[in-house]
């Protein structure tokens, strides 16, 4: 039922309408007087509804009242020096959550995929081959960006769940000498953490750049740029960082930077050249930013306290509690009789762990009744995984053990009440 107060301001809203009605003049519609036709919609006279849910799916995830409260903060102008301040502080956050002291470090604005796409339009031009491995949704995601630009794009193959030797994606890089090879971290649609020791040394003895997403995995699964000689590094705000969704930290290499800056073409995006991003974060040299769009400001407010609750805690104490507390959900749900679909515990990703489908149940039924009963969200799979698994993150905020146990009463009730609905 709509309030009574809300109720009488659409009635005096709608009688406006014919009282102000337009009064047309030689030179267009009266200064002063209404011209519109289309009533104000019901629905923007009603407050605001969200309501609260424990996000224990891959993301988003929840978001912990001080974050929250930061991007509350009021604004200040995105090209103001204290904004500028805040900014230099994200990107020396990033540097740590990183691990690298690249100088070209920063956050887009946007999503994870605004970072995807940032990646490849800067690091390569049409026509220049690209290596995407793809084991899940987040390869075959980046093989259509790069196709979309006009890249030459080879894969390589393994289904939800697999991953790659570095001796196969050796062949595959002398085989195709690409530019690029994209491998992700942590694959959130399978739940695979994805080895990368090694990787950046062989793309690199073939002059290729090496470029990981690590949006699922960042602050919960071990990951060091620089030692690791990852190129480029991208991440997502809302995963286990705990801000809200709408930034993504960016990281590229001084070999990432050569390419990237000596191009023959112009990226395909204007708002994602790096040419510009680089002189908005003050990573150019230049004394003097020049407007290039208008950055996020409270997503931005929020994404540095987020990566200040990281550093607060500590990289390798947040890697450790991560995968605590998942040990302690996988060990619950073998209790239960479910089956974890990484069966090799070493490559399961802390943050989001994913289930085989249990037999004679429908996926969709125990997620719909755990969102009704337990306002607890889960996830199927996402691509090549759908019908597979169930998926259930605990990252950053929600990553402790009331929260595991919570969700595995949930799935524990949800088994005993959906098979009981279907008999
Ligand atoms: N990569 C991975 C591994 C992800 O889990 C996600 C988000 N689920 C993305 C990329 C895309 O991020 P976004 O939804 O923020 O664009």
């Amino acid at each position: 039922m709509m309030p009574r107060s809300v109720l009488s301001r659409c009635a005096r809203l709608t009688q406006q309408v014919p009282l102000e009605s337009a009064r047309s003049t030689k030179h267009g519609v009266h200064r002063g007087m209404s011209s519109v036709t289309i009533p104000p919609p019901a629905c923007m006279l009603r407050p605001l509804e969200a309501p609260f849910r424990y996000l224990f799916g891959p993301g988003p995830s929840n978001v912990p009242p001080r974050v929250l409260a930061a991007g509350g903060r009021p604004i200040i102008g995105h090209m103001h020096s204290e904004m500028f301040g805040i900014m230099n502080d994200i990107k020396k956050g990033i540097q740590y959550a990183f691990q690298t002291s690249n100088n070209m470090t920063l956050a887009m604005s946007g999503s994870g995929h605004t970072a995807m796409e940032c990646a490849v339009f800067n690091i390569v031009e049409p026509g220049e081959s690209v290596l995407v491995a793809i084991n899940g949704i987040w390869g075959e995601r980046v093989a259509e960006i790069a196709e979309r630009m006009g890249a030459k794009v080879h894969t390589l193959v393994k289904a939800p769940g697999g991953h790659f030797t570095n001796a196969e994606i050796e062949q595959a890089l002398a085989k195709h000498k690409p530019v690029l090879f994209f491998l992700t971290h942590g694959e959130s649609s399978s739940g695979l953490v994805h080895p990368v020791d090694g990787v950046g040394d062989i793309c690199h003895k073939y002059n290729c750049l090496l470029l990981v997403d690590s949006v699922a995995s960042l602050g919960a699964a071990p990951l060091l740029m620089d030692q690791q000689n990852i190129d480029i590094l991208y991440t997502g705000s809302q995963k286990a960082l705990n801000a809200p969704p709408g930034t993504a930290p960016i990281s590229f290499s001084e070999r990432a930077c050569h390419k990237m800056f000596n191009r023959k073409t112009k990226p395909v995006s204007y708002l994602l050249d790096m040419t510009h991003l680089s002189n908005y974060w003050g990573n150019d040299g230049k004394p003097q930013r020049i407007y290039h769009h208008t950055g996020p400001v409270s997503g931005f407010f929020a994404l540095r306290e987020s990566l200040a609750i990281l550093a607060e805690t500590g990289l390798e104490n947040s890697w450790k509690h991560h995968t605590e507390v998942a040990e302690y959900l996988w060990k619950g749900l073998e209790d239960l009789g479910l089956k974890l679909f990484i069966k090799d515990k070493d490559l399961r990703l802390p943050s989001v762990t994913t289930i085989a489908i249990p037999e004679g149940y429908n996926w969709k039924e125990l997620l719909a009744y755990i969102m009704k009963h337990h306002q607890i969200e889960f996830t199927g799979g996402l691509g090549p995984s759908v019908g597979m698994v169930l998926r259930i993150g605990l990252m950053g905020y929600n990553c402790n053990k009331a929260n595991a146990a919570m969700a595995l009463a949930a799935l524990e009730d949800a088994l005993k009440q959906c098979r009981k609905s279907k008999a």
